[in-house]
């Protein structure tokens, strides 16, 4: 089935009788030529790539809850490749590559907005550290406006500049980042799996991985031990737990990060606004909501919920930086379980055992890195090579401390990146 215009009409003439599901629901086979552990953004777009760019078919995606339950939808939506260190920067900026033409790709409607990502600067040292960001995002092709405080405050004039604490002194655009209706990206990618003849089973919970001799041969799952000649752990959160089955040690460490809504209020923040200093961001979504977060609850836990005291902090940030928040009702707020290393950037690599990948580690960073992890695990794992723009994901350099990426110059201490 296709999605058009027309079709949209006709269905919607004719009582929208002829919508069929997004993707079947086969049983378990006994063997499959590769297996991906869990149904999040990075599972679903690895099995997409891997049917699509690789020609593997005999593929299934494991997931123990239902797709799309995980981070991918609990986040908070923003798409965006302006990282500044080398590394991290080829990656982002492939990936951004991949979500402008995602929704034709997928035929899928995504909602990719791409209405610019704002981050405000409050000192002279801060402003000197985005031009260079910046430079570096306009060297390799990226888009990278440096504004002035002034321009700052013709786009924003509900800010409060006169901030004693955080005066604004400017701001780095980058007007191709913005937002993507996250669970639709997840369908999308489910869908487009499935068309290619991928299975994708919910509520298989993956208990157990089975290796012979330094060889994967299979998992052992809830509904089950299925065999598979390659196998990819791409578990968000959970990857330590998972990967202890294959006997790794992991260098993740698990932390909550939560998130919130308002009710539907009409257009006011037109723009992705990051708020640095005070640790917090925020986007309208397309419903009207303000949607917005900060940082990690900073104590490791699997508990998909937050606390008061972070809660607290993120509202007295958003009231700081602009303080017509204060008259909107909050209506909920959620939290996700973020896997992050020591120096904050992602892993996509072998393991010491034959056909079992690994991809993890993506923090706060993952819905936007969704397209390229997915592109760039599917390289790997169809192909045995590194894609050029993941290169330097490698999980070794944890051990021997050369090709860190620390992108928040925070040092090598998970819960402050
Ligand atoms: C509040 C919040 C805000 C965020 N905001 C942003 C943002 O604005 N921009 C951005 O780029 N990133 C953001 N992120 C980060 C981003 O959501 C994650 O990095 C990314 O979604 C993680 O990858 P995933 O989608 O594959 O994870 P998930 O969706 O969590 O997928 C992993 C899946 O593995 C399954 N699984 C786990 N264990 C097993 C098992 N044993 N067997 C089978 N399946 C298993 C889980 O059930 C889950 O569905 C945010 C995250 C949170 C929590």
């Amino acid at each position: 089935m296709r999605f058009s215009g027309l079709r949209v009409l006709r269905e919607g003439l004719t009582g929208n009788k002829g919508w069929t599901p997004h993707w079947r629901d086969p049983e378990p086979k006994a063997e499959y030529d590769a297996i991906i552990i869990g149904g999040g953004g990075h599972g679903l777009s690895t099995a997409y790539y891997l049917a699509k760019k690789h020609g593997l078919t005999n593929i299934a995606v494991l997931e123990k809850g239902y797709l799309g339950g995980g981070n991918v939808g609990r986040n908070t939506t923003i798409v965006r490749a302006n990282y500044g260190m080398e590394g991290n920067s080829q990656f982002y900026s492939h990936s951004l590559k991949l979500w402008e033409g995602l929704e034709q790709d997928l035929n899928y409607n995504a909602m990719m907005s791409q209405r610019g990502v704002l981050m405000l600067c409050h000192s002279d040292g801060q402003r000197d550290a985005f031009a260079r960001r910046g430079n570096m995002m306009a060297a390799q092709g990226d888009d990278a406006e440096l504004l002035s405080a002034q321009s700052v405050r013709q786009m924003l004039p509900y800010l409060d500049f006169e901030n004693t604490r955080f005066p604004i002194y400017g701001g780095l655009l980058h007007r191709r980042g913005g937002t993507a209706r996250h669970d639709a990206v997840a369908w999308g990618y489910a869908r487009g799996a499935d068309q290619r003849g991928v299975d994708l089973i919910q509520q298989c919970e993956v208990t157990g991985i089975d290796i012979e001799n330094g060889v994967v041969k299979g998992v052992q799952t809830t509904r089950g031990a299925i065999r598979a000649k390659k196998v990819g752990v791409v578990v968000a959160g959970r990857s330590s737990q998972v990967a202890a089955m294959a006997g790794m040690r992991l260098p993740i460490e698990s932390h909550v990060l939560q998130a919130f809504v308002t009710e539907g209020l009409k257009p006011v923040i037109d723009h992705v606004i990051s708020f640095g200093m005070g640790h917090f961001y925020i986007s309208q979504s397309d419903k009207g909501g303000l949607v917005f977060g900060g940082d990690l609850d900073f104590y490791s836990s699997y508990a998909a919920r937050g606390n008061m005291p972070m809660m607290e902090h993120v509202m007295e940030a958003g009231m700081t930086l602009m303080p017509m928040i204060g008259k909107a009702k909050v209506l909920r707020s959620w939290g996700g379980i973020m896997d992050m290393t020591p120096d904050g950037s992602p892993i996509i690599d072998k393991t010491e055992t034959k056909g079992l990948f690994i991809n993890c580690g993506w923090c706060y960073g993952g819905f936007k890195a969704v397209p390229g992890s997915g592109d760039a695990f599917a390289h790997l794992m169809a192909t045995g090579e590194h894609h050029t723009a993941a290169a330097a994901y490698r999980l070794d350099r944890f051990r021997i401390g050369a090709g860190l990426m620390d992108e928040e110059a925070t040092g090598s201490q998970h819960n402050l990146h």
